[in-house]
């Protein structure tokens, strides 16, 4: 990767010799350095303190075997891991997710985003993220309480609810975190706020499953309305996956008056002239996570493509990845801007590849960053460890005005960053250079470390 600053140039080389192989967080290094280029000539003390360097190399990244015993008696055994990429503002915080593509790259990938994600939501969060290469479907729900218990017996040294928070991401809902907290509780003898997205019984907040999705359409009505004086209402929407963020963004996009037409998994997509009938994906992915083929067998009339990234092929006005990283390249932004479309907002962590992020860009599509857009689930993550510090909590409402007003304070804060620099309009410059501001003044203030 090229950059036109020397020092930038110095730091990237450095960390791509460090971590070879490592393609993702290869990637995600290489979009903020490139968005901090204006930064770091204007704050030359950044690289005296070797701020870069400091925020490229996580505080602490833990590997860790989990053996479970599967229900035919057989020993199953996974990986787990744990980076704990960033504490200059918060206790380390960021989801777990279980899949079988889980390795280090993409967790510390994922680390090194939520800590400029978590610093855009402007509450007290640090980066992390963990998971394990564990392949939570078809599992039956014996398995996959075993397989949560023993990550957790390894896990629990790590964590705590002032040292690291984590909480769902891909393949860990709130039956995969109940298991999770059972087991810490059972282990450290404490009831606390250790993990977030538990169930409203044991300390869950209200709106935490919907939050990321709704936060993300928060997140892009401001956008349109700031941007274009339009709105979401009367608009034409694609959402890729039927997983926790792609079920909300959906159904908040229903409530504003859009019509959502497909959705898709990782085998295919689902197209219903109708407008999806959200009840029914649902159903398909409780319990057994079900595939959208699905739809089709509940509703004849839909029809079922195979190959998800076929779904970008669907005429649209908004398009949300909402699936998984990459998902979006450049040959589908291509297809989607010839279908006209007006915005492209990521549910997901790093849909868009650098390639497809350009060519929207220069196709003047307006186009929301990850790390902006869908910060609407950690930031009821805070909100949930808030309330359980008050031991209280808050209504539905309280939580759900916190987080449109959350959502709205990111757009402008990254907005208005991207003009401060000289990069108007470019919001992914923007989002970049507010999260990493904040956990750059806050690292130098606390010394060297
Ligand atoms: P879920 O496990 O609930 O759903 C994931 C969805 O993505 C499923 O539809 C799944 O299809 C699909 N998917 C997974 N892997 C792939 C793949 N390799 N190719 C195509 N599709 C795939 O996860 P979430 O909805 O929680 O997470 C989705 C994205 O949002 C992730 O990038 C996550 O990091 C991000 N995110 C999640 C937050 C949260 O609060 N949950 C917060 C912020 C970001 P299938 O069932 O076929 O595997």
């Amino acid at each position: 990767m090229l950059f036109t600053n020397s020092y930038i140039q110095s730091v990237y080389d450095s960390v791509a010799v460090r971590n070879p192989n490592e393609t993702e967080f290869l990637q995600a290094v290489g979009e903020v350095l490139q968005s901090l280029q204006p930064v770091i000539q204007q704050r030359p003390d950044l690289q005296q303190h070797a701020i870069l360097e400091r925020m490229c190399e996580p505080e602490r990244f833990v590997q860790f075997r989990i053996a479970w015993q599967d229900d035919s008696g057989k020993v199953q055994v996974n990986r787990g891991y744990r980076v704990q990429f960033n504490s200059a503002i918060g206790p380390y915080k960021g989801g777990l997710r279980f899949h079988p593509s889980v390795n280090a790259s993409i967790i510390k990938f994922l680390g090194f985003e939520q800590g400029f994600k978590n610093s855009l939501t402007g509450l007290p969060m640090g980066g992390a993220k963990g998971g394990s290469d564990f392949d939570p479907k078809g599992k039956s729900d014996s398995e996959i309480m075993r397989f949560c218990q023993a990550f957790m017996t390894e896990l629990y040294r790590h964590i705590g609810p002032d040292t690291d928070v984590p909480a769902g991401d891909i393949g860990v809902g709130a039956k995969e975190v109940g298991y999770l907290f059972g087991q810490y509780k059972r282990i450290c003898n404490q009831f606390n706020g250790v993990l977030t997205g538990k169930g409203l019984a044991y300390g869950g907040s209200l709106m935490r499953p919907q939050a990321t999705g709704y936060g993300l359409l928060y997140f892009v009505e401001e956008m349109l309305s700031s941007m274009k004086q339009n709105s979401v209402k009367g608009k034409t929407l694609v959402i890729s996956g039927c997983g926790n963020v792609a079920i909300y963004a959906a159904e908040k996009a229903q409530q504003l008056g859009a019509k959502v037409v497909a959705m898709s998994d990782s085998k295919g997509y689902i197209y219903d002239a109708e407008g999806i009938d959200l009840s029914l994906v649902k159903s398909i992915r409780e319990g057994m996570r079900g595939p959208i083929i699905q739809y089709k067998e509940l509703k004849p009339s839909a029809v079922y493509t195979e190959g998800c990234r076929n779904i970008w092929s669907v005429p649209c006005d908004i398009a949300l990845p909402c699936a998984t990283q990459n998902e979006l390249q450049a040959e589908d932004a291509a297809l989607l801007i010839s279908n006209g479309v007006m915005a492209v907002a990521e549910g997901a962590n790093m849909p868009t590849t650098p390639e497809a992020v350009s060519l929207l860009q220069k196709a003047s599509v307006l186009y929301a960053p990850g790390k902006a857009s869908n910060a609407g689930g950690v930031s009821v993550s805070g909100l949930e460890m808030s309330q359980n510090s008050l031991r209280y909590s808050w209504t539905a409402e309280e939580v759900d005005s916190k987080l449109q007003q959350i959502m709205v304070d990111i757009f402008h804060n990254a907005s208005d960053a991207a003009k401060a620099y000289g990069m108007e309009g470019n919001l992914l410059a923007g989002a970049n250079i507010a999260g990493f501001l904040k956990v750059a003044d806050a690292m130098i203030a606390q010394g060297v470390y």
